[in-house]
């Protein structure tokens, strides 16, 4: 996008409407800080629009008596069109969040995936039979749970665009999305997209905002399910709002995920993987592994991710460098607050930190920083920092790599670099998160694989089967008939 900046609106009932009270918010370039977008402003009254028209989008019998095949037909049709569109949806994406375009592109491709993967599932949502005995019939039948209030974060909208309303329309149920105001751009996108492949009006709404939009939405009485995605504070809100109306919510919330590197570890795919997942995203990434448990005597690993952070391009997103600028000026603020603090903690800041070039100067950049000298109880090892920032923690041996790996109130994601079979599997086995890789990083996309937190990285599970569960409840038909004697 060049010259002035598009206006966009809100999708509501599958019309581009203004905000009821005519307010917008401006999108800004990271790398830059140039305007790119006016967006529309939801406020409470749009939700309540989106929510009526996802209500009767979900009774509608064009939507409800929709046969699943059909539902699995026209997410088939979303997936094909986002990769059609998949070059001009990756810039949109990289200029929005400021991510390098290779990282936006296989973004775009991840997106596609949980339409296509979700499509499958559409017609195979199945119930049970149990065995009662003579004369009685019983079944299970798995129904939409209704309208799906769903919030999320600036850091990958493509992504969690797809991956909560493909889930929940494959199980048939209708969607009020509300995008994060720092990248509301594609999640309006595949709005506007899955309409034009033929998605009734009103079953997928999308009402960008701030955080009294979410509030109006989590608390919105008539949903039946909220999914979020974003900061633990946050999510705590978001799960009380929804609960003081007795609504289930899904919540997907921050990490402080280990990366535990034996010395016996393949050090180069190990050092590919860990700064790839470290510094991807500009490290604005919930499962990036941020804390690196290194095994005393593994010093040469330590050496050539420096060095090799040092190597790192930081540039914008555009120009597809090998780091982009983080998402806003607050969150480059606060992952350079994090380097003082790792400072006045006894911590050495081994390569990073601000961009001296002047040519970044009006963008948010953090260079890839590697921060030594710390233990685990450093706030820098404890609290998420969601930037290009990795702390090494050192260690003896697999039971003390496995207590750091544990002594956090995080439980997301887990990493492990061994060629020793007994090492891995104690890890793996005692590793309290919801996910554990072993030699292996961000297999894919990541879509079929079951994906959610242990402790305060949330509760509920999302991606692959497993994420269909939230959006479908069951009902037990018992039948009796004859004679039963
Ligand atoms: P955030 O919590 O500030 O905002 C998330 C969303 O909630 C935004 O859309 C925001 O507008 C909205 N919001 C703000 N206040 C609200 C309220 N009171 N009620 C309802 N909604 C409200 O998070 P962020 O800064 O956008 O994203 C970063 C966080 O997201 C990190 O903690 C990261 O780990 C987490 N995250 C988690 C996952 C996961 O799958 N576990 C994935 C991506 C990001």
């Amino acid at each position: 996008m060049t010259g002035e900046p598009q206006v966009t609106e809100l999708l509501i009932d599958g019309k581009h409407v203004p905000a009821a009270d005519g307010r917008f918010f401006t999108v800004l370039d990271p790398s830059d800080g140039t305007a790119i977008a006016q967006v529309a402003l939801a406020g409470k009254a749009d939700v309540d629009q989106a929510v009526a028209a996802a209500r009767a989008a979900f009774a509608s019998p064009e939507w409800a008596r929709m046969r699943a095949a059909d539902r699995g037909r026209i997410l088939y049709r979303i997936a094909e069109a986002i990769r059609y569109q998949g070059e001009r949806l990756a810039r949109l994406e990289s200029q929005d969040v400021g991510k390098p375009l290779s990282q936006a592109k296989a973004d775009v491709e991840a997106a596609a995936r949980y339409f296509e993967f979700y499509a499958g599932a559409a017609d195979k949502l199945g119930g049970t039979t149990i065995p009662l005995g003579p004369g009685l019939i019983d079944y299970t039948v798995r129904e939409p749970i209704g309208v799906s209030g769903q919030i999320i974060p600036f850091n990958y909208p493509l992504q969690n665009t797809a991956r909560g309303s493909a889930p929940a329309l494959a199980a048939g149920c209708t969607v009020v999305l509300k995008p994060s105001p720092e990248a509301p751009l594609t999640p309006l996108e595949i709005g506007r997209i899955a309409l034009e492949c033929g998605l009734p009006p009103g079953v997928l709404n999308v009402v960008p905002g701030d955080g009294e939009t979410g509030a109006a939405l989590a608390g919105h009485p008539d949903i039946n399910q909220v999914t979020f995605t974003g900061s633990v504070p946050t999510g705590i809100k978001v799960a009380q709002a929804a609960a003081a109306n007795v609504v289930p919510s899904v919540t997907e919330l921050g990490g402080k995920s280990p990366v535990v590197v034996f010395a016996d570890a393949d050090f180069d795919l190990a050092l590919a993987a860990v700064a790839a997942s470290a510094f991807g995203n500009a490290g604005q990434t919930c499962s990036a592994g941020t804390r690196l448990l290194l095994q005393r005597g593994a010093e040469e690993f330590l050496d050539k991710l420096v060095s090799h952070a040092a190597s790192l391009r930081v540039g914008p997103g555009l120009t597809d460098p090998d780091v982009g600028p983080l998402v806003a000026a607050r969150q480059r603020d606060r992952v350079l607050s994090y380097l003082d603090v790792a400072r006045q903690e006894g911590g050495t800041v081994r390569v990073g930190g601000a961009p001296s070039d002047p040519a970044l100067a009006d963008g948010y950049y953090v260079e890839p920083t590697v921060l030594t000298g710390l233990t685990n109880d450093a706030r820098c090892a404890r609290e998420e920092i969601f930037g290009p920032v990795v702390t090494v923690i050192e260690f003896d041996d697999a039971d003390e790599a496995l207590d750091i790996a544990n002594d956090s109130p995080y439980g997301l994601a887990s990493y492990v670099w061994t060629r020793d079979i007994d090492k891995a599997m104690r890890l793996a086995e005692g590793i309290r998160a919801g996910q554990v890789y072993v030699n292996a990083t961000g297999v894919g996309t990541g879509v079929e694989l079951p994906f959610g937190g242990y402790k305060h990285s949330g509760w509920g599970r999302e991606k692959g089967l497993e994420g269909l569960g939230s959006y479908l409840q069951t009902k037990n038909v018992c039948i009796g008939f004859g004679n039963r004697s």
